[in-house]
């Protein structure tokens, strides 16, 4: 597996333990020598990002720099429009020639899936890798299971087969910007770089704006 690729997107707003602790385990489970964080320019299943694309590149930086695990490529964040995960798989295909493609997404991003731009070529295109996440009291499989009749069951089944053992971690990054946002501590939420990047730069201050629709967000956390 040395060759193949692990690719990890997220909007990091900011990256924070859970996506590393996770990235790590799977990295173990599967054997991948390397995972790829791909920081999202605009999120399309998301409200906009709170900190600027340059500074969730710099603490995603900061948060794994000197652990040979972890590459970061901005690749997303020099694309306009949406980041579909479809254009940022056809950008790094064959790179390096026949590494076949992982996509790691916490089981909670399952629920979007089915309205994931152009979803059967992603599926075609990376297997999927599904880290379990809090989600008062579901399951991954639980997730998976919602799926039925929303895609081909061949690639449900390949879902089924992609979930991998990792820890429950509940951490998330809305509640690192509420706890900011209160003036609470976050430690041991995100790496100490990171901390003091955020209180340095005066992130997440301000209040997140309330979602527009609150009854959207499938699994709140
Ligand atoms: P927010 O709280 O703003 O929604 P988030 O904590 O989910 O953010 P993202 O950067 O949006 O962080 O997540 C990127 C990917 O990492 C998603 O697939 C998400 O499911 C997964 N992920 C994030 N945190 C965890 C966690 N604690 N355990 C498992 N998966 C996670």
């Amino acid at each position: 597996m040395a060759k193949d690729l692990c690719l990890f997107g997220g909007t990091f707003d900011p990256v924070h333990y859970g996506h590393l602790i996770i990235a790590r385990a799977v990295a173990e489970a599967k054997g991948f020598s390397r995972v790829t964080l791909v920081p999202a320019n605009n999120p399309p299943h998301k409200p906009p990002t709170r900190a600027p694309a340059a500074d969730r590149l710099e603490m995603l930086k900061l948060a794994v720099e000197g652990d040979g695990l972890f590459e970061v490529c901005d690749l997303e964040l020099h694309r306009q429009g949406p980041s579909y995960t479809l254009n940022t798989l056809q950008a790094l295909r064959d790179k390096p020639a026949g590494a076949r493609m992982h996509w790691l997404i916490g089981a909670d991003s399952l629920a979007e899936l089915p309205h994931w731009h152009r979803v059967e070529e992603v599926l075609d295109l990376a297997r999927l890798l599904i880290a379990a996440r809090p989600m008062e009291g579901r399951s991954a499989e639980d997730a998976l299971a919602s799926l039925a009749g929303k895609l081909p069951e061949r690639h449900l089944r390949a879902l089924r087969d992609a979930i991998v053992p990792t820890p429950l971690i509940d951490i998330s990054s809305s509640d690192i910007r509420r706890r900011v946002h209160q003036g609470r501590s976050i430690r041991y939420l995100v790496p100490e770089p990171v901390a003091r990047y955020i209180a340095e730069r005066g992130l997440y201050r301000d209040a997140d704006p309330p979602p527009e629709n609150p009854g959207e967000r499938p699994c709140p956390r």
